[in-house]
């Protein structure tokens, strides 16, 4: 095991050391910035190879806009890192600023390697993939020189691009600016204090009914105050997301959110048929979850609260040892690289004030080694957490020896990972529990998180596709959201709630990424992809951990339909897969409805 005890603050200086002061870090950042303004001059003054023999010259080109890459995501890292640590340091959030400047230069080379990657003739640019140095990122740029032919030409596009900054992004943040005024009224100690909504959001979590009952409420009111605003916002960036596509020749509104997540229609398709045919146990989930809480049904605000026991409490060193020991179960080798984080101080963990709440795990690829932030207080969830992320460092460290456009992976295989890691502890955490009591919270919570892929997501799915169809043909009023968005919940919960959120559509974000379209479904997706290839570690034990290991390395470069097929010998556009990993999660209702049969 690892020495005790363990040290809970992370290792920075050992890429750049002094933190934000870092001389080092700021010679690093004037070469990065150097070499992405060098390499978009060069790009502007070239053209794309025209002949065979053109290639010799472009070639290194590929190789400088890799290792840029790489060091741009060095620097991100490390700045994210400080960033988090100490939400006042002032440097961190200049540095901060110098990063938006040096990646707005290299994501104009990007735009103008695309293109030139796009303008190849055909028989050079298969010349270049079928050169042997470049078998690895083969496919990602076949996929770029697809993406480009899928686009308006490139003087269009370009300024598409150009009036998308204040047009369409600008209603994304637009919609920011609107939500940071926000204010819910809320009595506490005797006065009246004006909640954020981000302060509201976690109360509506509050374990005491009448809390979450009466600042609901409040909730609803506040977004439909000013929900015209909210409205147009939604409203303009959808009309200029169908204008464009429009203009591309694209005939579907999923056409862009199916490309970057590298999948099939049909695949999306029959991940929801199969859904739909297995909503009935969830819905008695939902039923019986009702009746242990004491209601009728459940409110649209009591879906995700908390069901009683006693939780168990865990010291970070105990943390430590049992992620450590049920990754091992799986893999020694997964065993391994967890044991190394938490020694080599990978992970900042402490429970101190100043930090930034949340978690996240985030990548070096320079130094080949990542850092994990988040705040252990103990309880279960810390430990899910921790596992969570060390899954996603787990993911780049199999990764690490692929060259930089072979490791970018698209938002749906994002979770796989690290879903897969907290399947195993969690699984763990079930199997340790001494009672019944024990056991009731973690078959909740596991049920919740299917409910709310299956469910929750579901309805934004539902809503966000049916607003498109009707923003076709103008706009849609804020009174016709609230519509489309119940009947959707309404659909999506098989008619399993009391009440449903009219706002929603007002309160949730995603629907206002503007980078990111239909920022729903990949959730789902990912859920159920790490649910099925769990279901088959679970099939297949150890034998499983190379082939896991093999799955990862390819998820930045192929589709997803060829992933689970070369690796799991599975169709994705057929049911039987989604059935598999599906039941994972009916498994866990089912005992769930066994434990609580006399309730
Ligand atoms: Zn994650």
């Amino acid at each position: 095991m690892v020495q005790k005890p363990l040290n809970q603050t992370w290792d920075l200086d050992v890429f750049f050391p002094g933190g934000s002061k870092s001389p080092e870090f700021r010679r690093f950042l004037d070469d990065l910035a150097a070499g992405a303004a060098s390499l978009k001059q060069r790009l502007e003054a070239g053209s794309a190879p025209a002949t065979v023999a053109e290639l010799e010259g472009w070639t290194p080109l590929l190789g400088e806009f890799q290792d840029l890459a790489q060091r741009n995501r060095q620097a991100g890292a490390f700045i994210s890192c400080l960033t988090a640590q100490d939400m006042a340091d002032e440097e961190a959030k200049l540095l901060q600023g110098r990063m938006t400047q040096i990646r707005a230069a290299l994501s104009s080379a990007t735009t103008l390697l695309d293109h030139q990657i796009s303008q190849m003739p055909e028989e050079v640019f298969t010349a270049l993939v079928e050169r042997p140095e470049f078998a690895d990122i083969a496919y990602p740029l076949r996929e770029r020189r697809a993406r480009a032919g899928m686009r308006m030409d490139p003087e269009r596009e370009s300024l598409a691009g150009d009036l998308a900054v204040d047009g369409y992004h600008a209603w994304g943040r637009l919609y920011n600016e609107l939500v940071a005024r926000v204010r819910i009224p809320w009595e506490e100690g005797g006065r009246t204090v004006h909640l954020s909504a981000g302060q509201a959001a976690n109360k509506l979590h509050d374990p005491d009914r009448a809390v979450r009952a009466e600042l609901f409420t409040r909730w609803e009111k506040a977004w439909g105050e000013q929900a015209d605003l909210f409205a147009a916002a939604l409203n303009h960036l959808a009309g200029f997301r169908i204008q464009l596509y429009r203009h591309r020749g694209w005939d579907s509104i999923l056409t862009e959110p199916l490309e970057n997540n590298r999948m099939k229609a049909e695949t999306l398709e029959v991940m929801w048929e199969v859904i739909g045919r297995n909503k009935t146990i969830f819905v008695e989930y939902l039923n019986r979850k009702a009746r242990v809480l004491g209601l009728e049904k459940l409110a649209w605000y009591d879906v995700e609260a908390p069901v009683g026991g006693a939780a168990a409490k865990f010291s970070y060193d105990e943390a430590a040892d049992f992620i450590v020991e049920h990754f091992g179960r799986f893999s020694p080798d997964m065993a391994d690289f967890a044991r190394n984080a938490f020694a080599e101080r990978w992970i900042e963990a402490e429970d101190r004030p100043g930090k930034r709440p949340g978690g996240f795990c985030t990548s070096f690829p320079l130094s080949r080694q990542s850092r994990i932030f988040m705040t252990f207080a103990g309880n279960l969830d810390n430990v899910s957490t921790l596992a969570h992320e060390l899954g996603h460092a787990y993911h780049q460290s199999v990764m690490n020896d692929l060259p930089q456009l072979a490791q970018g992976y698209a938002m749906n295989v994002a979770e796989t990972a690290s879903t897969f890691a907290e399947l195993l502890v969690s699984d763990a955490a079930l199997q340790a529990a001494k009672s019944d009591e024990e056991r009731l919270p973690l078959l909740a919570g596991k049920a919740d998180r299917a409910v709310a892929f299956f469910m929750n997501i579901h309805a934004r799915f539902l809503f966000e596709t049916r607003f498109y169809a009707e923003r076709e043909k103008g706009l849609v009023p804020a009174a016709r959201l609230n519509e489309l968005m119940v009947e959707a919940q309404k659909e999506a919960f098989r008619d399993a709630l009391s009440t449903y959120h009219p706002h929603f559509w007002a309160s949730k974000l995603h629907f206002y990424i503007t980078g990111q379209p239909f920022y729903n479904f990949p959730y789902t997706f990912g859920f159920l992809f790490s649910s099925g290839v769990y279901a088959r570690a679970q099939e297949e034990g150890q034998a499983f951990a190379q082939k896991y290991v093999d799955l990862l390395r390819d998820t930045g470069r192929m589709r997803v339909e060829d992933l689970a097929a070369k690796h799991l010998g599975v169709d994705l556009t057929k049911p039987d897969f989604w059935q598999d990993a599906v039941d994972v999660s009916v498994a866990d209702v089912k005992q769930f409805l066994a434990l609580t049969e006399n309730r």
